[in-house]
């Protein structure tokens, strides 16, 4: 593994400009409650057992199968030959299969991440209740307080959320633009916004940094519906809503707000609407604050939002507006505030995405359909699925030392077997029977196509030194990132997905796409260096394994709350360290024991 890159910093006094970051271009880029009324609640009791005694029906019928799969087809098998390597794999797959039921039946809820209640109908989101039974991969076991957490989460999207009377007074308030008669109530809202030339990738890692914002603050979250926000995925929460409805929304504007905006967390420091000092009791909280932590908030007073002192001046506003195209979340763990609660949300630092993502990120029916039939068709019957990322960008051209790049990771990393050399002969019996008919998939993901038909053609035209066979697969190639097109965020989310249903995953560094479909799938990849010279060259190591699953915040604070001087916030906290792919970045690793 490459060594830990050191960021270089210059330490300067209070104020001084912080260190410039050179983006690079290329390959590589850069809480009294509204339960439900009492016949509702009777209804939902009603059908709650009816379910319970169709699951235990259901399991009996399970079990009866498992066991005619277990006993009957092998004698089939044999009583009528099944000799054909076709039949073997069927009654395989068949094993397999039984065997997934069964794990999908005990563990459909990720070991108490999502709600059993409150989802009632299954058919309105497959993907909630059949990921586990796609997922070799079980991933890890959420912390019983993370579970009481997000159940009290969701009980506070119901008490406040859209459609309550504490919302529409809160709307109010907002409204009339001067918040006067805040008492310090339970309700406070945090709205999640994106611009539109964001990829999905960011747009995924800031709604599920808002969110654990808004669970470690208490309050509501509300996504900004644009941008297909609201059209991809499924209500996460149970008998609530995560969605921000836009047209009774006050604050007309919004969707335009940008590091100019005069209400901005850093402008209203910078013109003293807000004061840090005990003279802040005097003052009105107002209305709403906009914090904006996108990349170009670089040195900004925004940035002041990872100090533990702003946390605290912004405790009491009701209304947060929060735009970010980065993944926060490493710069929550250096707030000292925070630090408990999250120890004991999270006592495996480096899970925060893979638990958040699967709780919040259901595909909905429309990719769900899409991301089935492309594993069941192309993937579900090989023994290894080996996931490739190759993110390009639309002016690259075609390039021969990526190409190697990929080949070269995937074989000195034993990922896909060497292929034979013309002089070796291709002689099936040389492969012992065992690896014989064994096979990988490989699913290459790309804007562009050139990649998977050259691996394609490598593993048909030449066999392999272990006798496996390797399909190489790719479900689109876009060609061009295209923004406010649906299919097109449809096609990336249900790519994201399958990513993460493979067993082994490589990635492009810094691609946020690739970070959700390492997190979602439990996999710390083997990142794709950026290589030298402008990529005339093939890196050299060409991947090094990423040092955990995590995203990497690409934009973090560089200062240090406490001295108040620019740091190196990568020596602050022991688990929260700079990424691999993007020196300066931060990203959460295991707690060193
Ligand atoms: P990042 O730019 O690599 O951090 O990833 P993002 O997801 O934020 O933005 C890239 C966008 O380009 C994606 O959201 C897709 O719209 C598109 N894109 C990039 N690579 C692929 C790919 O392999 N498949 C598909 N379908 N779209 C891609």
């Amino acid at each position: 593994m490459k060594s830990m890159p050191q960021l270089e910093l210059e330490t300067g006094v209070d104020g001084a400009a912080p260190p410039r970051r050179e983006r690079t271009e290329g390959h590589w880029p850069h809480h009294g409650a509204k339960e439900p009324a009492p016949a509702a609640f009777m209804t939902q009791m009603v059908k709650k057992r009816l379910d319970r005694s169709r699951r235990q029906w259901g399991c009996a019928v399970n079990a009866l199968l498992v066991t005619f799969i277990i006993v009957a087809l092998p004698a089939m098998a044999i009583l009528f030959g099944a000799r054909s390597s076709a039949s073997a794999v069927w009654v395989a797959n068949a094993l397999r299969l039984g065997s997934a039921t069964t794990s999908h039946d005990t563990d459909k809820l990720l070991g108490g991440l999502l709600s059993a209640d409150g989802f009632d109908d299954e058919r309105s989101c497959h993907s909630r209740f059949q990921s586990a039974r796609y997922r070799r991969n079980a991933g890890k076991r959420p912390s019983p307080y993370l579970v009481s957490k997000l159940r009290q989460h969701e009980a506070l999207q119901r008490r406040c959320g859209p459609g309550t009377d504490a919302y529409s007074n809160a709307l109010e308030q907002l409204g009339s633009g001067k918040m006067q008669s805040y008492d310090g109530g339970e309700c406070r809202y945090l709205v999640s916004i994106s611009y539109s030339y964001q990829g999905l990738g960011n747009r995924i890692l800031a709604a599920t940094s808002a969110f654990l914002y808004a669970v470690l603050t208490g309050r509501v979250l509300l996504v900004d519906p644009s941008n297909h926000m609201g059209e991809l995925f499924c209500e996460p929460f149970p008998n609530a809503t995560w969605l921000l409805p836009p047209d009774s929304f006050p604050l007309k504007g919004y969707t335009n707000f940008s590091v100019e905006t005069a209400e901005s967390y850093g402008n209203m420091l910078k013109n003293n609407k807000i004061i840090k000092t005990d003279d802040a009791a005097r003052m009105p909280p107002p209305a709403f604050v906009y914090i904006h932590l996108n990349h170009d908030a670089s040195g900004g007073l925004d940035k002041l939002f990872f100090c533990d002192e702003d946390q605290r001046a912004l405790r009491d506003i009701q209304w947060l507006l929060m735009r970010t195209d980065n993944y926060i979340v490493p710069g929550l763990f250096l707030l000292t505030g925070f630090q408990e609660e999250l120890g004991m949300l999270f006592p495996e630092p480096d899970t925060v995405f893979h638990h958040l993502g699967r709780y919040l990120l259901h595909p909905n029916n429309h990719v769900w359909a899409l991301v089935t039939r492309y594993y069941d068709a192309y993937l579900a019957t090989a023994r290894q699925r080996v996931g490739i990322q190759v993110r390009v960008f639309g002016a690259d051209r075609e390039s021969p030392e990526l190409l190697k790049q990929i080949t070269s990771c995937t074989r000195k990393e034993n990922l896909l077997p060497e292929l034979l050399t013309a002089a070796e002969p291709e002689t099936a019996n040389a492969v012992p029977a065992a690896a014989r008919g064994q096979s990988k998939a490989v699913l290459v993901t790309s804007l562009k196509s050139w990649y998977y038909e050259k691996l394609k053609s490598m593993y048909w035209e030449q066999g392999t030194v272990t006798g496996e066979a390797v399909g190489v697969h790719q479900p689109s190639h876009e060609e061009y990132q295209r923004f406010r097109a649906k299919s097109h965020d449809t096609r990336a989310w249900a790519e994201m997905y399958l990513l993460s249903l493979t067993d082994v995953l490589v990635t492009t560094g810094a691609s946020t796409f690739g970070y959700v479909a390492q997190g979602l799938g439990g996999l710390t990849p083997w990142v794709m260096y950026k290589p030298p010279a402008n990529g005339s060259v093939v890196a050299d190591p060409p991947c090094g394994r990423g040092v955990s699953m995590e995203p990497c915040f690409h934009d973090p604070p560089a200062y240090d709350c406490k001295t108040k001087k620019w740091a190196d916030t990568g020596k602050i906290v022991p688990h929260v360290q700079h990424c691999e792919d993007v020196s300066w970045g931060l990203k959460l690793v295991p707690r060193i024991a």
